[in-house]
């Protein structure tokens, strides 16, 4: 009688950090952890909980470093040996149950392979483009190259088809369009559905939306309807080597950067701030290919209506967009009051720029809240910025670094503004402001005699 076969238990290891290989990414080993297994030491690196671990190997996969691993010991290898020995002589597959998990995994995978592409939504009112399409064409551009696919631009409106064009010269090679009086107005409906409708006949990797008003409404219903992730107010987008959207933006009040990847759907959507990423080049004459597209939606299948459309700024009133300027001269809490911001108003009248503010100065209702530059206030990329009394609190950086030259006054020579600007004065600002001041009228009057 033929001796029955002992059946050998698969040890199935235990996930381990590899000393020295963490990066510190954000905690995305943490995130991915269904069972609450994994908790970071103090510098960002993960401690596994193995009473809590059920081995499903999640943290070792998203670990964009490879620095944790499944950990056997010598025993266990012993067994795995042994097993692999049996299987070998039997011609039995050494693990059935990992195949069925793996086929799990690749349903998974070859669905993600079917989305192809970059698309930008070029986001429009009344025909005029929002400046953040073109912006986000250019980090596009960038990852379409790193994919090797199309960067495409999504035009929806009524009477909009000639923004394609435009949307081939800041570097789009496609534009989808729907073109129809029921987009005349924007409504989150009948925008959302487009959207979808195209998504899902075309099947793009990554979308992206400009983090406006209008941006943020749409794309949280896109990525609803859509079953996807989305990741809002993106300060950094890169890719991985495993074609996955890498998406940085701050978390927990601006105190860290979190990167975050979409894993399991697609596409993966952003949406990104305006004047985060830089406007790329016009090419007037490049050319690209429109796809028109429509669908079946009737105006009474939407339940908005808009009655009328009331323009709330005021005629005459001056207005001041510091988004949009290209000399921004900013206070903070060491202004001291309210009635102190004129030392600003005219340096920056005698610069032609205009005055900006930390929410400091918005909290103690010095400065308008429309001024306040930082993560709760607009993103600004002057030629010019200057920080007056201004610590550098993170939240007030990621609003301004990008600036091309940053000049901070601060009489705290420790002050973290120091740190991203391209010239520092230690002092008082109370001096040193209405000096600059008198020197630039001095310069302008010699010149002028
Ligand atoms: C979720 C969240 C979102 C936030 N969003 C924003 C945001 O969008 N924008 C923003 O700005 N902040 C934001 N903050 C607040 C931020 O954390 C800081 O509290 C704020 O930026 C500090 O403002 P400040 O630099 O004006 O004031 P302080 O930090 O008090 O700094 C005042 C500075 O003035 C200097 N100073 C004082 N007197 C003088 C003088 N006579 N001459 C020269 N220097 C002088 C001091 O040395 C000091 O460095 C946010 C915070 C949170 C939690």
């Amino acid at each position: 009688m033929e001796e029955e076969k002992k059946k050998i238990k698969k040890p199935r290891g235990i996930p381990r950090l590899i000393q020295g290989k963490c990066i510190a990414c954000g905690a995305r080993c943490q995130s991915a952890c269904p069972k609450d297994a994994v908790e970071m030491n103090d510098k960002g690196e993960p401690i596994i909980d193995l009473a809590k671990c059920i081995i499903c190997q999640k943290c070792i996969k998203v670990c964009p470093a490879d620095a944790i691993e499944l950990y056997f010991t010598p025993e266990q290898l012993k067994i795995l040996a042994e097993i692999e020995a049996q299987s070998k002589a039997s011609g039995t597959p050494v693990a059935e149950a990992e195949a069925e998990a793996d086929s799990e995994e690749a349903k998974i995978a070859a669905k993600l392979k079917e989305y192809k592409g970059v698309w930008v939504f070029v986001e429009q009112t009344g025909g005029k483009p929002a400046s953040v399409a073109w912006e986000l064409l250019g980090v596009g551009a960038n990852l379409a190259k790193i994919l090797n696919v199309d960067l495409c631009a999504v035009v929806i409106g009524d009477n909009v088809e000639n923004l394609c064009q435009e949307a081939f010269a800041y570097g789009a090679s496609k534009a989808y369009v729907m073109d129809t009086p029921v987009f005349h107005h924007y409504r989150t409906e009948a925008y959302y559905k487009a959207i979808c409708h195209l998504v899902n006949m075309y099947k793009p990797e990554i979308l992206l939306i400009g983090a406006t008003g209008l941006g943020r409404d749409l794309a949280g219903a896109v990525a609803t309807e859509l079953k996807t992730g989305l990741t809002a107010d993106c300060t950094g987008l890169a890719i991985d080597d495993k074609r996955f959207l890498l998406q940085t933006r701050p978390a927990f009040g601006g105190n860290i950067m979190a990167t975050i990847v979409t894993e399991k759907t697609r596409p993966q959507m952003s949406t990104v701030r305006p004047h985060v990423m830089p406007l790329p080049e016009k090419d007037a004459t490049r050319k690209g290919e429109i796809i028109r597209e429509s669908m079946t939606l009737s105006e009474d299948s939407i339940i908005t209506k808009v009655l009328e459309v009331i323009d709330t700024h005021k005629p005459g009133a001056q207005e001041v967009d510091v988004a949009e300027a290209d000399i921004i001269v900013s206070g903070g809490r060491g202004l001291l009051a309210r009635e102190n911001f004129h030392i600003l108003q005219e340096l920056a009248d005698e610069l032609g720029g205009v005055v900006g503010c930390s929410r400091s100065a918005v909290d103690a209702s010095w400065m308008p809240v429309e001024r306040q530059v930082g993560q709760t206030g607009k993103t600004v990329r002057p030629k010019i910025y200057l920080a007056c009394g201004i610590s550098g609190a993170i939240q007030h950086l990621v609003g301004m670094q990008d600036s091309d030259v940053i000049i901070a006054i601060n009489r705290d020579p420790n002050a973290p503004i120091f740190e991203v600007a391209t010239y520092g004065i230690v002092g008082d600002l109370f001096k040193i402001v209405p000096e600059i001041t008198r020197q630039i009228k001095d310069l302008r009057s010699k010149k002028v005699n």
